[in-house]
């Protein structure tokens, strides 16, 4: 077990880590990024990405986060493969981190970029054909479906914003709910119901995601949560739109967050309650959920972080020399 201490500690290698890296580490800061269970986080478990800018054509997921991860470490990053499990922010600035190996972390300051990953319904096909008809992102992937049939399972206020989304890819798109009542707020529920592109399919639970010959998606295995009655359901595409989960365990009683568990910033910064502790990406994000937003706001709480470094190595000089 081993002892690194580091002026920044970040705790995630998504978007939002590794820009943060690549910020700090230019500015000499040599940062520290704790990996955690999915190095390069989510994009890493999806294939084409088409939005992130700088790339004509249509990149891997996987692939742009080794680049990042690369970039990272070429400017002095210095990546490490564990999971932080306990953080201490009480006595403020260093802060101490344990990790999964058993390893301490001890950091001037702290950025967490610990994301969110998407609720699934766990039911078979759904991993199989990630990538292949199955998705959890419409503004990520519903450009993919342009023409095409396409469905989105949920209730909430995720699931009818995409199923409004998609209605400007395709003329076909199916809700399906398990319930025969939304949960989506009023004014959201209106605009689906007013939108001729879109229909309801009320009372359904979808029990699998089903390949066609071309091992793409080709239907949706569903029963009738009312009367038990089986049936399917031809798409092309499927959203699963049942929510996103952001991993603040760690955070719980020690930063504020809102009631579904994403870390509460300063508005507009990327600042936490605690002075020297700083969060980015999704984990704060339950709006944008972009790899470039997320990169974005690593961006912002590296320099943001560079700031309150310089101004406290300041202030230890001011007090040195009064005394
Ligand atoms: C299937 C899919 C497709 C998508 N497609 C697109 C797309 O085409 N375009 C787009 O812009 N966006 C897309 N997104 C969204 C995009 O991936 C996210 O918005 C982005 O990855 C968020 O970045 P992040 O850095 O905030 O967090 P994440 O990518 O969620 O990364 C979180 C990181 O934190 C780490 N971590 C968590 N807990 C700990 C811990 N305790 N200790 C250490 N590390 C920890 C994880 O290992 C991971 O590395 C997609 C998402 C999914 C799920």
């Amino acid at each position: 077990m081993a002892t690194h201490t580091t002026k920044m500690l970040i705790i995630g290698s998504g978007p939002a880590g590794y820009s943060a890296a690549i910020y700090a580490a230019r500015a000499m800061l040599e940062p520290i990024v704790v990996q955690g269970l999915q190095p390069g986080g989510q994009l890493t478990i999806t294939t084409d990405v088409e939005n992130y800018p700088g790339f004509r054509d249509v990149v891997q997921g996987p692939w742009l986060m080794e680049e990042m991860r690369a970039q990272a470490e070429h400017v002095g990053t210095r990546m490490i493969w564990d999971t932080i499990v306990t953080v201490d922010l009480e006595n403020g600035s260093p802060f101490r981190a344990i990790g999964d190996s058993g390893d301490e972390y001890i950091a001037d300051c702290l950025v967490i970029c610990t994301g969110a990953q998407a609720k699934w319904l766990g039911v078979p096909g759904e991993m199989a054909l990630g990538g292949k008809g199955v998705s959890a992102c419409a503004t990520c992937d519903g450009f993919f479906y342009r023409g095409k049939k396409v469905a989105v399972i949920g209730g909430g206020n995720t699931a009818v914003e995409e199923a409004l989304y998609l209605t400007n890819h395709s003329d076909n798109v199916t809700l399906i709910h398990r319930r025969d009542s939304l949960r989506a707020e009023k004014i959201l529920q209106e605009r689906l119901f007013a939108n001729p592109k879109i229909t309801v399919l009320w009372n359904k639970a979808v029990d699998s995601f089903e390949a066609g010959e071309n091992g793409m998606l080709h239907h949706l295995a569903l029963t009738d949560t009312v009367t038990g009655e089986a049936s399917t359901l031809e798409t092309d595409g499927a959203f699963v739109a049942i929510g996103h989960a952001p991993a603040t365990e760690l955070f719980k009683g020690k930063l504020p967050m809102d009631e579904s568990g994403y870390l509460l910033n300063e508005p507009g910064t990327p600042k936490t309650a605690i002075p020297g502790v700083f969060a980015a990406g999704d984990v704060t994000d339950h709006v944008y959920r972009q790899a470039v937003t997320a990169a974005g706001m690593g961006c912002m709480a590296a320099l943001d972080a560079e700031r309150y470094l310089a101004a406290r190595q300041h202030a230890v000089q001011e007090a040195e020399a009064a005394e």
